[in-house]
């Protein structure tokens, strides 16, 4: 394999403005000078896993714009192959934030040219996909784009899915997903609407549905992960939380890496966990993503 990590997903510039109080239907206000990120899970996700030292692939697509340019060199930057990324067909995907002193925050998506990837894009990139351990998606991008990643999913290739934004999935993307990771509101629309008893509770009505393997994050309080042999706990290592933003495309990075080179579950996803928290204890999400030699310096309890 060329690359241990193909992220499939999306890439979206974050628009950020800070404000006094968000405005109300109608109703203008003066904000803060406008910070542009990158972000958008795919682009996330594929920083987080090339900063740990992960040969790592995206397979997205941006505008011909400067917002594109910036998830571009935001990419390469950390060492991502960007040989995947296709340029145009719609404006970039945006984020509009708006965040008030408190930290609450309102946001308005268009998904621009994440909506325009398409299966015909999965297609041309079978090459991609052969020289891939690990590939992982979320749903910012369409769900036939998905459907069409488990489809062509080389033998042996293994699937990873982070269901954000939740929604029901097909049978043939469950059943594909080694593992599916959710946090306890994706787990509620996975499941239906309907979630039971304790997280453990939860991981196993997910396996029900059909999938190799669920991880359930949980925040401050670590993440389950599941398979049809049991479920185990993993605690979260304990930090100063400075901003959760991007912890969860973190954790998944990492996970999706280790479980590629041969960890065992449990052992993958404590350096998941570690991953997740020092992300945890910086502000932002690319900016915020350790390196290896990071995530071992962590203190804490393990
Ligand atoms: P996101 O806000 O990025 O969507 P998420 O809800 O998908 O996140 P979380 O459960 O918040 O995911 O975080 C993923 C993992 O990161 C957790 O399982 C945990 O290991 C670690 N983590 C998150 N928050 C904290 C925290 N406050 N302290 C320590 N570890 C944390």
């Amino acid at each position: 394999y060329d690359y241990d990590l193909l992220v499939v997903g999306s890439a979206n510039a974050d628009l950020v403005i800070g404000v006094e109080r968000r405005p109300g239907a109608g109703e203008t206000v003066l904000g803060s000078d406008l910070a542009v990120h990158p972000g958008g899970k795919g682009a996330n996700q594929a920083v987080a896993a090339a900063r740990l030292g992960a040969r790592t692939a995206l397979l997205a697509r941006v505008g011909d714009d400067g917002n594109g340019r910036l998830l571009l060199d935001s990419q390469r930057a950390a060492g991502v192959d960007t040989a995947g990324v296709l340029v145009g067909g719609a404006p970039t995907g945006v984020a509009l934030i708006t965040v008030d002193p408190s930290g609450d925050n309102s946001i308005v998506v268009s998904p621009g040219a994440n909506g325009r990837l398409t299966p015909e894009d999965v297609r041309a990139a079978d090459p991609l996909l052969g020289r891939s351990r690990v590939v992982s998606a979320q749903l910012e991008i369409p769900l036939e784009t998905v459907v069409e990643v488990v489809r062509r999913l080389p033998e042996g290739t293994r699937f990873v899915l982070n269901p954000s934004p939740p929604r029901e999935l097909p049978e043939e993307v469950l059943a594909a997903c080694d593992p599916l990771i959710v946090n306890e509101h994706e787990a509620r629309v996975i499941a239906g609407g309907e979630l039971a008893g304790s997280p453990e509770d939860w991981a196993r009505a997910l396996l029900a549905l059909g999938p190799r393997s669920v991880v359930v994050t949980l925040g401050a309080e670590g993440a389950l992960i599941a398979t049809a042999e049991g479920t185990i706990r993993v605690p979260a290592v304990r930090v100063e939380a400075v901003d959760t933003t991007g912890a969860g495309d973190a954790f998944t990075a990492a996970l999706a890496w280790k479980l590629g080179c041969g960890e065992e579950p449990a052992e993958a996803a404590a350096y998941a966990a570690r991953v997740g928290a020092v992300a945890v204890t910086r502000a932002g999400a690319q900016v915020s993503f350790p390196t290896a030699d990071e995530v071992a310096a962590l203190g804490g309890d393990r």
